[in-house]
């Protein structure tokens, strides 16, 4: 059924013109400064807010609201109320105040909080984030909110995230005074994340106990085809998934997420949908509404969406594309190179801020997109690796290089000199050559940092991101101060220039996925920390602590829960991954070989009875093989359980962290080896689970 899409778009969220046409015109005014100037709200705009949300979202099928957070687990969290209160007559009326809106008290107690639980008091409360529009779905209405505990410390994403952007706002409009660029009032940071995901039939999924225990895949022996024809890649779209693809539109056009680009990716099964990009606290909320109604409309279609990282082996893994940009009340994208020599200038030091903040916190950046299932993505030939450099492309770099050398860069069509801005050349936007392979890449007006995970929220890189960016233009700004108009251009240059020696280290161009690259940046000093515990200690360290307490993004106790529940999901993630294995292979492969053992036994005995000198040398030779594999796997499952509880009763999580990641992922890999063997001389209507094949091709 056609639809009208734009009666259809954010027809579920309480959006701007819905807020106008609800609220008293003192009201919506007074609401609306608070949302552009994050100024306090006062109670009776709360409580006109709440009044006119309820009307709206009865109005729409609601009955209940909840206060949508998002703790430090991968999913969101809800406690739903319902409107309704009794008036003592045996009646009820449905009632929403503005102290329900603007505060909640949801039982803190069973959300990690790696210690912070311990030492501080245990409630915790939801404040609402009115920059995040509240919206309706499956009859509740929805209100974004940020998670704390009494004493102020974050127990969630969104705290830390509108803290980073606030720090940035704050340090980049004083950088913009500075630079003469007095109207500015407010800056904000804009993400568009392109999310990667698999889809699979719903009925294999749920024969497989990998699948639902783990989000992917620990055994299968490879399909005989896999992505090798790249025939997947921008294909034509399936029925059944065009189906998908098209509802998934439509539920998340009404929650007024601008979903744009959808395509089939490298991957069989893979698939990609992009959004238009957003404010990036409306952007994290945004994708995590997305990820949630992606699964849910996969299962009205009969199929699962997989949105872990690395769901088969030997197939490409899904990421996600954070696509970052700062943009100015007036609307002016402060990362785009602009016409006029004052614009260039402008960009530049936005640019080069951006490139400092990277190199001296390419650490943190890893650290932020650290999880046990992007491990198995990060450097594995199909994603960028671990190590974090900048793709500028070849002409901001010569440019950039014309800088640091007081040289003038001649190029050719894309940069004309401009001799009256002295120093500072002016060009046109970069056509942006693409390079894949960089994690962090230029693409001519927004950086896309591509180390991320499909399954994370996009909030922990965006911390980073803008408190990094915020750290570099705070660090500007002092060198800039005092200083008089007439001088300004020759300061700024001098900054530029300095700022590109010192951090050029960080910018490479080529082809990340080679081994000369790792040498190459091993020389260069740069970062390679491969897996989540080798990176993790990082983040306590005294540079980290310092920018993080500083711009008050963090407490010590706050950084110090969060490095413990990283490394407490890594180890609990692995040890069910352990557990599952080791129960799969035992329960499905073993005892599916000792029926095929016996069928083929069974065949040689019959075949000698009937014909007493006939070979059986297959018979022979299948048994002694899968005998060797019995044997293998036998062997390797002890092993694993062993390294496993031994990982486990480590008292130190960093070093129960390493253990698994040392031991126990190498004794699955040496299990799966032996199992995927086995698999694939086992006939598929002995095999208990569906194959690869079925997984990646049936749809
Ligand atoms: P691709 O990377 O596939 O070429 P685009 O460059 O058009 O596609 O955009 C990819 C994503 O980047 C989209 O989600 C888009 O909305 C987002 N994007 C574009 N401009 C900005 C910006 N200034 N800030 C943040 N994200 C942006
Ligand atoms: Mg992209």
């Amino acid at each position: 059924m056609a639809q009208n899409i734009p009666e259809l778009y954010g027809s579920l969220v309480f959006n701007d013109k819905i807020m106008r046409s609800k609220l008293p015109k003192d009201m919506y005014k007074a609401l609306k400064k608070t949302i552009q100037n994050e100024t306090h709200l006062e109670l009776d705009v709360a409580n006109s807010v709440a009044v006119a949300m309820k009307e709206w979202a009865i109005e729409n099928g609601a009955t209940h609201y909840t206060h949508w957070f998002q703790p430090m687990t991968n999913v969101t969290a809800e406690k739903h109320d319902s409107f309704i209160s009794p008036t003592g007559d045996g009646q009820v009326i449905m009632d929403f105040s503005g102290k329900e809106l603007v505060k909640g008290e949801p039982d803190a107690s069973s959300f990690p909080s790696g210690g912070l639980r311990a030492t501080f008091e245990a409630r915790g409360y939801t404040a609402w984030d009115p920059t995040s529009p509240a919206f309706i779905k499956d009859g509740t209405l929805y209100i974004p909110t940020a998670f704390c505990s009494y004493s102020g410390e974050a127990l969630d994403k969104k705290t830390p995230l509108l803290r980073s952007m606030e720090t940035l706002n704050r340090e980049a409009v004083h950088m913009l005074h500075l630079l003469g660029n007095k109207d500015v009032k407010h800056v904000t940071t804009t993400v568009g994340p392109e999310q990667e995901y698999f889809l699979v039939d719903k009925e294999l999924y749920n024969q497989r106990k990998d699948l639902i225990f783990c989000g992917r895949t620990l055994i299968g022996a490879p399909a005989p085809k896999g992505q090798e024809m790249e025939d997947h890649y921008f294909g034509a779209l399936k029925p059944r998934i065009s189906a998908y693809m098209h509802e998934l539109d439509e539920e998340l056009w009404k929650l007024g997420i601008p979903a744009k680009t959808k395509h089939n990716e490298v991957a069989p099964a893979q698939h990609e949908l992009a959004p238009v990009f957003d404010t990036t606290n409306v952007a994290v909320d945004h994708n995590q509404l997305t990820m949630e109604i992606m699964k849910k409309v996969a299962d009205k279609h009969g199929l699962v969406c997989l949105l872990h990282e690395k769901p088969f082996e030997g197939i490409n893994g899904s990421g996600k594309h954070n696509n970052w940009s700062m943009i100015t009340d007036g609307g002016c994208n402060l990362l785009d190179p602009g016409k006029t020599p004052a614009e260039n200038t402008q960009f530049l030091v936005f640019l080069t801020a951006v490139i400092k903040a990277v190199d001296n916190y390419a650490d943190l950046l890893r650290i932020s997109v650290a999880s046990p299932g992007n491990d198995h993505r990060l450097g594995a030939n199909e994603a960028p690796p671990a190590i974090v450099s900048i793709f500028l492309g070849d002409e901001l770099t010569e440019i950039l290089k014309a800088i640091e050398n007081d040289k003038y860069f001649n190029g050719q069509n894309a940069i004309q000199m401009d001799i009256g801005a002295k120093v500072l050349p002016h060009f046109v936007k970069d056509n942006t050559d693409r390079n894949r392979t960089s994690p962090f890449a230029f693409t001519g007006n927004k950086f896309e940092f591509r180390m991320l995970g499909s399954a994370a929220s996009v909030a922990n890189p965006n911390i980073v991101l803008n408190t990094a960016v915020a750290q570099s233009l705070r660090e500007f700004s002092q060198q800039l101060e005092n200083v008089a108009p007439e001088d300004m251009e020759t300061a700024v240059h001098k900054l530029l220039k300095n700022t590109i020696s010192e951090h050029k280290r960080i910018i490479f161009n080529g082809n990340g996925y080679t081994d000369e690259w790792v040498e190459e940046a091993e020389k260069r000093g740069l970062y390679n920390l491969k897996t989540t515990p080798d990176a993790l200690p990082m983040f306590t360290s005294e540079k980290n602590v310092a920018l993080l307490t500083e711009h008050k993004i963090f407490t010590k106790g706050e950084l110090h829960s969060r490095y413990e529940i990283w490394l407490e999901n890594y180890a609990k993630t692995i040890n069910i991954e352990s557990n599952t294995m080791a129960e799969m292979v035992q329960k499905d492969v073993l005892p599916c070989m000792i029926t095929y053992m016996e069928q083929v036994a069974n065949t040689a005995r019959l075949k000698k009875a009937v014909v007493a000198d006939i070979s059986i040398a297959s018979e022979a030779a299948l048994l002694k093989k899968l005998t060797e594999l019995q044997d293998a796997m036998t062997e390797a499952i002890q092993t694993l359980k062993k390294d496993t509880s031994k990982a486990q009763s480590y008292d130190d999580i960093l070093e129960s962290s390493k253990a698994y990641q040392a031991t126990v992922l190498a004794d699955m890999e040496s299990l799966r080896k032996a199992a995927d063997e086995a698999e694939a001389l086992l006939p598929e209507t002995l095999l208990p689970y569906p194959t690869y094949d079925k997984l990646l091709f049936s749809i």
